[in-house]
């Protein structure tokens, strides 16, 4: 699904600048269930921001569902990321005046998807992360997990191939982060594939493989079972 080959990245700030991803290799199968891990500073939200072409690298190939990303204009770049990918972040960013219904069916309504069936989907997914009864309601009367719920159902909406949630439990307590992560838990069960941004323990251990970065490159990659085994060494 996913295949990234020597990705650098460097920010540049008047003459000063910042080689912050330095070669980093990794491909993720469809339905994996994957966290990136490092410390703060890592380059983890840079090296998500390049997968979710919001941002490109300065070096390097990466190549989403056979199509290569590379020198791609705005629109076409615009289309492909509404097509392949959803994205969770951890403040939400939910449209406050608008409802959890219309929050959801947003990405429906730039893909061209008429009114009638943008409902009906919005609320499927809404049933799915057990807001049905929510749907009218706006994200200031929701609570923090509830609101995450709003933000997984609306990326959801147009089916992804891949969901990309940047520190998706950041803002939540440690009960609904759990809660927030069996949902996610729930939803690579059906065979999506996700990436999860994290530097909590307890969140990566939540996913099937851990992936660590440190000084811009990936110190280890494993599988939550070899992490477990290496721990009780
Ligand atoms: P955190 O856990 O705090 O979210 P992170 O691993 O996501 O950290 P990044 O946001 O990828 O780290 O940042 C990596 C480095 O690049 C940091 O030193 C950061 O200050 C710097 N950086 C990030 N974005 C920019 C930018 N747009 N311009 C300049 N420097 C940036
Ligand atoms: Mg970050």
């Amino acid at each position: 699904m996913i295949q990234i080959k020597d990705l650098h990245k460097s920010y540049h700030m008047g003459s000063n600048s910042l080689h912050v991803l330095k070669g980093i290799n990794f491909d993720v199968n469809e339905g994996e269930l994957v966290s990136i891990m490092g410390s703060s500073g890592s380059g983890k939200s840079t090296l998500l921001n390049i997968l979710g072409m919001l941002d490109e690298a300065d070096e390097g190939s990466y190549t989403l569902d056979n199509v290569k990303i590379k020198n791609l204009n705005e629109r076409i770049a615009a289309n492909y990321r509404n097509k392949f990918l959803g994205f969770i972040f951890q403040s939400f960013n939910l449209i406050n005046y608008k409802s959890a219904l219309d929050n959801v069916s947003m990405p429906l309504y730039y893909q061209g998807v008429k009114r009638k069936e943008r409902a009906d989907k919005a609320m499927h997914y809404l049933e799915k992360v057990g807001l049905a009864e929510w749907s009218h309601h706006l994200p200031s009367e929701l609570s923090g997990g509830q609101k995450q719920r709003v933000a997984i159902a609306r990326a959801l909406a147009s089916d992804p191939k891949v969901l990309l949630a940047d520190e998706p439990t950041g803002a939540l307590d440690t009960k609904t982060s759990y809660e927030v992560m069996e949902l996610i838990q729930g939803i690579n069960d059906e065979g999506k594939t996700i990436l999860v941004v994290t530097h909590e323990h307890d969140i990566a251990q939540m996913t099937k493989r851990i992936v660590n970065l440190k000084d811009g490159l990936i110190i280890d990659d494993s599988t939550v079972e070899q992490v477990r085994a290496s721990a009780h060494v």
